[in-house]
């Protein structure tokens, strides 16, 4: 078994990226809203992202009382902001506020989230128009790339379908020829497909919800999930100590799907940025 090394591939990438980002001069805008003790880690290290990948990061901080009206008007501010090349909304937010109606504010072209249904729908078209995909799904094929695992005319089975993970990696995967198989809560079998994976990837934030019974040999998992044991230790969505004995290569968690999600949001907005400066010049 090998292991699928995020963490040091995207550090690999975010020093790849400096070169580029010191002509650019990118700025990645962060709008936080409550205290989240999650989302504080995650926005954590995309600021020690962005410092090793020389992009600028500004982070917008509110209080958990901050209204839906408010909200939108910060993002129209930063849509207007062309200082700002990009901007994500990190999410979960409080619950008075509309995650839909906050993402279909962002202007399209700062969305390096890859979350508002202008980058989603264009990504139906082909790997062409993946201009700005969702970060988790877009560092799941940066790593199955980096490792040389072929994509096309393999069986892929994901499980979950949310919008921002398992929806558009499945998207991703048929855009590059595989047999795609999306799985979730009312999927009547898991097992019977998950067994037919060559390439199994799991976004659904249950502990062990797959073991070892439920892959065949040589499977190569990326494992997405997110869980807390009561120990406070994370792990991922897969038993890796027994699956990893029967997998060709698995993703750790942590140090798998995780900082490359982060790596990808770099990427985007580098990519943002390119595109915005493009246009400006033609
Ligand atoms: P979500 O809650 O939006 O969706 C969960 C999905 O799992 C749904 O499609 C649901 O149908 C499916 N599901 C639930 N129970 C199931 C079961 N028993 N069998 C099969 N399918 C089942 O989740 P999400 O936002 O896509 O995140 C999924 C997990 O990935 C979470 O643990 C989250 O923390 C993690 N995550 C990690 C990263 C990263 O960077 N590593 C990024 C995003 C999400």
């Amino acid at each position: 078994m090998k292991l699928l090394d995020g963490k040091s591939l995207a550090d690999q990438l975010m020093d790849d990226i400096r070169e580029r980002a010191e002509q650019l001069k990118p700025v990645l805008g962060v709008i936080l809203v409550g205290e989240n003790p999650a989302s504080l880690s995650y926005v954590k290290n995309k600021k020690t992202a962005c410092e090793r990948a020389g992009v600028e990061y500004r982070e917008f901080r509110y209080p958990d009382t901050m209204t839906q009206e408010e909200l939108l008007k910060k993002i129209d501010e930063l849509n207007a902001d062309e200082e700002v090349n990009g901007f994500i909304v990190q999410l979960p937010l409080p619950d008075h506020i509309e995650v839909p109606q906050v993402i279909r504010a962002i202007d399209p072209k700062k969305d390096v989230d890859g979350f508002h249904a202008y980058n989603l729908g264009k990504m139906f078209l082909s790997p062409e128009f993946e201009d700005l995909p969702p970060a988790t799904p877009l560092g799941i094929v940066k790593l199955l790339d980096h490792y040389d695992i072929p994509i096309q005319g393999q069986e892929v089975v994901v499980v979950g379908h949310s919008n921002h993970v398992g929806k558009p990696i499945s998207t991703m995967m048929l855009n590059r020829n595989a047999t795609v198989t999306t799985c979730h809560i009312y999927t009547k079998d898991l097992a019977e497909h998950t067994r037919c994976a060559d390439i199994l990837i799991v976004a659904v934030g249950k502990i062990n919800l797959i073991t070892t019974d439920m892959v065949k040999e040589g499977v190569v998992i990326a494992d997405v999930g997110i869980n807390r044991r009561e120990d406070g230790t994370l792990c991922g969505d897969v038993d890796f100590e027994e699956v990893s004995k029967k997998a060709s290569y698995i993703s750790p968690v942590p140090g798998g799907v995780g900082p490359m999600t982060v790596a990808a949001l770099i990427l985007n907005t580098v990519r943002a940025t390119e595109r915005q400066k493009s246009a400006n010049d033609g």
